[in-house]
């Protein structure tokens, strides 16, 4: 085993003692753990205090792990072959607990001592109305421990791992001594001093040592503190740079000016005040267009924020430099609504705005693509069709998408060619909220905009919920609000795999609202997903004209659509939405000036994961807080392919809870980054080469670089 420090991390497992090349294999398929480094950062999930034991009388199913001093005895084993399992009881002065074996029965029989005291560790199990420990770790109250702690370490294990030594013990022991070995030459430190002093932060060798086996509590929590440090500051600082990176490789166009288009609207037109989310969002954008280099920012605002606003200003700041603007939306219903009232925003102004969809053809299209050709044309709005090749701008300056979780990244990339030789900027706007700390993560290399705050004299929607026997209730307010020259939605879930069932479903709750709403007094609209899209835009346009007063359909309603008139959103089987889909929804009604309501329609009986996204539902409307929500419920599995690979580098750090130290670690790598962007200086010469190290280890990394 080599001596120096950095060799002995890189040191394949094999060869570490207490290993050798089978466990080695084992510990390759088991755990992922290749190098001396992987086995150090197989942090333990938590620690037992050995200094504290439970009375077995005290124990119940709502304890996790505990701990026991006890006799061993009445051994047994049951059944035979594959199918053998060992027992055993242990007995303190106030009670017995089972202890039971499922694997290397054998062994365990040829070596326990019954009649001899024993320290239990395990987690408990509830089988058959009685609590037993599977496969407790058993030591001696003499045996050497191995460490003079008394916070031990707990780590994963698995049951292949377990039958050959490698379970948590037999791996607290192989770590204990590495560590014992390598105290005589410790880690290199790669952190300059002032971080550490600043920040208060455990050094790094110490820090290994004390997550495995701490000192005490307060040495714990240190150690765990610089870890999660280490984690995020880096990949921060790697942000940092890719970001810098594409701002020295990518040029754009330069929006100096602000004009007469944009001042006579901002002073004349807008019928209302900003508000100061608003006002703060467009100063960085007209930071972003006057700077020379491409603006690709994604503008987050909840459904409702006034987004579209930020986007016309933005538009008009294109214009007076003299470029082009587009807007593209995801349905050609969408769309429409932004024509329709663009056009009227714009026209005051003398504006020419186009529109650009599947649907227009023949002589209109080759007109439109002319003047948009020769610039006679100065906005376009419309769907994915603005996308195609024929689509020819005289000179793009601004390309805005709205809703972007329904526009991929290829789809943008397209909009980048549609000017040349300098590309277009970009401005995504979503309603789709991601948790703050995870934007700040995951998004470091894209600029982020936030409009937090509703325009005023928004009243938040009342969401109740509400099962199959209050459907009386359901109908009766349904009613009431109709006969007020309201309108409903009536969503339904889809899901691909049963889309199938869905759609009987769908096609039931309107059979039976027929009967309970009849025609002509009532009319209803249907939109599901296996219509004609032109039947689909055709129903729709109904409901905004206020022809039909309930809409009832599958998910399809949940991009953007603007009905100021509905005011009730009813949502069935509610427990098989996610979160986020439900906020969406629900930001279809609320938009008028009368009070909206949101019914959550579920079975009686749910799974706790439903009842507590309903809860959330009925709690907030605030978009972050269900974000956040969401995250906490599903973790980071919820989060799309990308930032999985980003998040897999984190082995202490909670992307969810650990907010404030995410934030600490962005002001310090952005600060660092300001004054020594390639880590040039002397102090930095360590933690440049530790970034170099470190990211060229990280698995999926290049995936999103
Ligand atoms: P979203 O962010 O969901 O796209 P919209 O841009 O459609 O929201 O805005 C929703 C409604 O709020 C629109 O009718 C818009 O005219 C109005 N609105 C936008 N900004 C303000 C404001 N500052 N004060 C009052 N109403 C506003
Ligand atoms: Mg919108």
């Amino acid at each position: 085993m080599p001596t120096n420090s950095k060799s002995i991390l890189d040191t394949p497992i094999e060869y570490l003692k207490g290993v050798g090349p089978i466990r080695a294999d084992l510990l390759k398929k088991e755990l992922g753990i290749h190098t001396v480094l992987d086995l150090l950062q197989s942090y333990p999930f938590r620690h037992i205090d050995k200094t504290k034991f439970h009375k077995i009388s005290e124990i119940n199913i709502a304890d996790d792990f505990v701990q026991v001093k006890g006799v061993l005895n009445k051994l047994q084993v049951h059944g035979q072959a594959r199918k053998k399992r060992l027992t055993a009881q242990l007995k303190d002065e106030t009670g017995s607990i089972q202890l039971v074996w499922f694997k290397g029965v054998a062994w365990l029989e040829k070596n326990l001592q019954p009649g001899v005291n024993y320290v239990c560790y395990g987690k408990v199990n509830f089988f058959n109305g009685r609590i037993n420990v599977p496969h407790p770790e058993l030591t001696l109250p003499n045996e050497n421990t191995q460490t003079s702690s008394h916070l031990a370490p707990v780590y994963h294990s698995t049951e292949k791992l377990n039958v050959k030594g490698l379970d948590s013990k037999g791996r607290r022991i192989i770590i204990f001594h590495l560590l014992q070995r390598m105290s005589g030459e410790k880690l290199e430190e790669h952190l300059p001093d002032y971080i550490l002093q600043k920040l208060k932060l455990m050094g790094r060798h110490e820090a290994l040592v004390n997550i495995h086996f701490p000192k005490d509590q307060r040495c714990l929590d240190q150690a765990v503190r610089r870890i999660k440090f280490d984690e995020v500051f880096y990949f921060q600082l790697r942000m940092s740079q890719l970001r810098a990176d594409r701002q020295m490789h990518i040029k754009g166009l330069s929006f100096g000016k602000v004009g007469s288009y944009f001042n006579q609207f901002y002073k004349e037109c807008i019928p209302f005040e900003l508000t100061g989310a608003q006002k703060r969002v467009i100063k960085e954008i007209r930071v972003d267009l006057g700077s020379g280099v491409q603006m690709n920012r994604l503008l987050q605002g909840d459904v409702g924020s006034g987004k579209t606003m930020v986007g016309l200003l933005t538009m008009l700041l294109a214009l007076d430099n003299g470029f082009q603007a587009c807007m593209i939306a995801p349905t050609e219903i969408l769309a429409q609504q932004h024509y329709a009232s663009l056009k009227k925003d714009l026209e005051q102004l003398g504006i020419s705005v186009g529109y650009l969809a599947g649907s227009v053809k023949g002589k209109k299209r080759k007109l439109l693509l002319e003047e948009l050709a020769t610039g006679t044309l100065q906005i376009l709005i419309g769907t994915h069709a603005v996308l195609e090749d024929p689509v020819v701008f005289k000179n793009l300056g601004l390309a805005i998408t709205d809703e972007q979780h329904r526009f991929g990244v290829a789809q943008r990339s397209k909009l980048w060619k549609k000017n040349k030789p300098i590309p277009p900027h970009i401005l995504v706007m979503t309603a789709t909220p991601i948790p703050r700390t995870l934007a700040m993560t995951m998004y470091g290399d894209l600029e982020v905009s936030k409009i937090d705050e509703m325009p005023p004299g928004r009243k938040p929607v009342t969401t109740l919920h509400k099962t199959e026997e209050n459907r009386l209730y359901v109908f009766g307010l349904m009613r009431k609000l109709i006969a007020a020259g309201q309108q409903v939605y009536i969503v339904y879930p889809l899901i691909e795999e049963s889309a199938k069932l869905d759609l009987n479903n769908l096609m039931q709750g309107y059979e039976s609202l027929e009967r309970d709403f009849p025609k002509p007094e009532y009319q209803i609209s249907i939109v599901h997903g296996r219509m004609k899209t032109e039947d689909k835009d055709y129903e729709m346009q109904r409901f905004v004209r206020n022809e039909t007063q309930i809409m009832i359909a599958t998910t399809v309603i949940e991009v953007g659509v603007n009905v100021p008139n509905a005011s009730l959103m009813i949502i069935e089987n509610t427990e098989r939405f996610g979160l986020s889909q439900l906020h969406q929804l629900r930001g279809r009604v609320g938009r008028g000036a009368d009070q909206a309501f949101c019914i959550l329609m579920s079975k009686k009986n749910i799974s706790k994961g439903s009842y507590k996204r309903i809860k959330s539902m009925v709690r907030t409307t605030d978009g972050f807080e269900i974000a956040e929500a969401d995250l906490k419920l599903r973790g980071p599995g919820s989060i799309d392919g990308t930032m999985q690979s980003g998040m897999a580098m984190f082995k202490l750090t909670d992307i969810v809870r650990d907010g404030d130290m995410i934030r600490v670690c962005r002001e310090m790598a952005v600060r660092i980054f300001e004054k020594d962007p390639s880590l040039e200086l002397d102090i930095h010469k360590k933690m440049r080469l530790h970034l170099e190290h470190y990211f060229h280890l990280v698995k999926g990394w290049s995936r999103i670089s």
